[in-house]
């Protein structure tokens, strides 16, 4: 069912979801951008349509609703331990079909792989609902559709913000409450065919390409600040973090941060050995992650196709470009065969 609904009426459903639901969408902070004079466009908890930013793409991604940055597992004494609960209200997250498909991703990591559930992901996400908001038109670096990300289901509502109003697709239980508040529409959905940026996945990658010197071009360019995997929805490395208290020493509790493959100490050893310290390495062990090694696992692609890694990367290295040219050189290797 569609329905029509100007900003009022939009902020009526937030109220009452509100009630039972914890809301998230991207929201624009002014002058929080990296650089001077920027503004930031990161995901924050709503209370008002107004402050959704709909037009610009956020800067980071959803997945720190459901992985949060830093994460407390448990609290512990010398005798016992207590795990934080995650209260009793849902999840409403606002965002675009990537990052819909993105969650997939994070689902297979935290609840499918190699046949173990990460509980505390598992709390937090079993609480989610998606509204999705439709991309008006494609932003220069998204390359969603070479991906097969640029469509989403798996949505209760999705929105189109138009003529100063919403028009929404709801599906299952928010009918009743957006009949409440909206009226009756015609709705047929749009999803981005078409980007500016594509990109050509190779069928498979060999060794071939492990030594190739575009591994040392990326080296000599990386400086190893891990934004690209901050920003980047289907990251989920994390590294562990004991605290203990100064007042009791004997008190603390265990926390999982957020970790990156691009910066050092990420395959740190016993030994002080570490054996991915080459940044191009590193960007070569992204790379087929994302492009080989998730879709041997699982089927699929884990890259989403959302351009954020080439959005923020300070040395102006793209992932995009950096996928077309390890397509290109193993289309090169088959031709030499
Ligand atoms: S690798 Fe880059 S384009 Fe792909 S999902 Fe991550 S941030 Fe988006
Ligand atoms: S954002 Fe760029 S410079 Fe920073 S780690 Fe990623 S690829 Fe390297």
């Amino acid at each position: 069912m569609a329905y029509w609904l100007d900003m009022d009426s939009f902020n009526g459903i937030l109220k009452e979801l509100s009630a039972d639901n914890v809301v998230y969408a991207p929201v624009k902070m002014t002058g929080k951008g990296a650089f001077s004079g920027t503004d930031l466009v990161a995901y924050r908890e709503i209370s008002g349509v107004e402050q959704i930013e709909f037009k610009e793409k956020s800067r980071f991604s959803p997945k720190e609703i459901v992985f949060p940055i830093t994460q407390t597992l448990l609290y512990f004494t010398e005798e016992e331990y207590a795990v934080p609960g995650t209260g009793e209200k849902g999840i409403i997250v606002f965002c675009r079909p990537c990052d819909v498909n993105a969650f997939k991703r994070l689902d297979e990591i935290f609840l499918r792989n190699g046949g173990r559930v990460d509980s505390y992901y598992r709390e937090l996400r079993e609480k989610v609902r998606f509204f999705v908001i439709e991309c008006a038109e494609s932003f220069d670096s998204c390359f969603c559709v070479s991906m097969g990300t640029n469509r989403a289901d798996g949505y209760d509502v999705f929105i189109r913000a138009a003529g100063g109003g919403f028009l929404c697709d709801v599906r299952g239980d928010l009918a009743t409450l957006f009949e409440k508040f909206g009226g009756p529409a015609e709705m047929s959905l749009r999803f981005i065919e078409e980007n500016k940026t594509k990109v050509s996945i190779p069928e498979s990658v060999d060794q071939s390409v492990f030594g190739h010197g575009i591994w040392r071009e990326y080296a000599s360019r990386c400086i190893a600040c891990g934004r690209c995997t901050v920003s980047c929805p289907t990251c989920s490395c994390f590294t562990m973090q004991d605290i203990f208290y100064e007042d009791n020493p004997n008190r603390g509790e265990r926390r999982r941060v957020w970790a990156s493959c691009m910066i050092d100490g990420f395959t740190a050893m016993a030994g002080g050995h570490g054996f991915r310290e080459d940044h191009g390495d590193r960007m070569r062990f992204k790379l087929m992650h994302k492009i080989s090694d998730f879709r041997k696992r699982f089927g699929y692609n884990m890259c989403v196709g959302c351009g954020r890694c080439d959005d923020v990367c300070p040395e102006y290295i793209s992932f995009a470009r950096a996928i077309n040219r390890v397509d290109a050189l193993m289309k090169e290797a088959v031709e030499n065969v």
